[in-house]
């Protein structure tokens, strides 16, 4: 039990720093957007939620004993997939932009899966709640991104043709 609840922390931690790199990434990307104005509201939604959901796992944390240090080592954990995020000053930076996105929001879904299972297992229901509403936000951003990569698409070709500022 013991061995478990440790294993269960150590996600969660994982968990917290995926927050705090979805921020990062978002925060990077929604200067840029001034020709998708579609997008960037989406984001700025999307990066307010998230900021709920970084505190929220934070408490959690905090709840369970969990120092705000051990939650920073946790960070390099993602530091390959930070990279990919934030290397995206390409041409056409919007689309990639959104493929990282849509990408990022699927791991984000699969961690939440993962949590609520190890905190049902647990009998933490306070925290099955909280991967609960993650989970159900992470999902709205993945839909709206696949409902709109093929929009984005075509504006940022037309925008290309047009010999307009298309990568943003
Ligand atoms: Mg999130
Ligand atoms: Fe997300």
């Amino acid at each position: 039990m013991e061995q478990m609840r440790e294993t269960y922390i150590g996600w969660l931690r994982d968990a917290h720093a995926m927050e705090e790199q979805a921020l990062t990434m978002m925060q990077g990307m929604v200067n840029r957007l001034e020709h998708y104005p579609q997008l960037r509201a989406r984001i700025e939604q999307h990066i307010a939620e998230t900021e709920g959901q970084e505190s929220e796992l934070r408490r959690l944390l905090d709840g369970y004993g969990e120092s705000a240090s051990m939650v920073k080592d946790a960070m390099g954990k993602l530091t390959a997939v930070g990279q990919a995020m934030s290397g995206m000053f390409a041409s056409d930076e919007v689309v990639k932009g959104s493929l990282a996105s849509y990408t990022f929001e699927h791991m984000e879904i699969a961690s939440y899966r993962i949590l609520i299972a190890a905190a049902g297992l647990l009998s933490d229901t306070q925290a099955v709640e909280v991967f609960r509403r993650c989970l159900a936000e992470e999902e709205a951003m993945a839909d709206w991104l696949a409902n709109h990569s093929g929009e984005i698409t075509r504006q940022f070709l037309t925008r290309k043709e047009m010999d307009m500022p298309a990568g943003r």
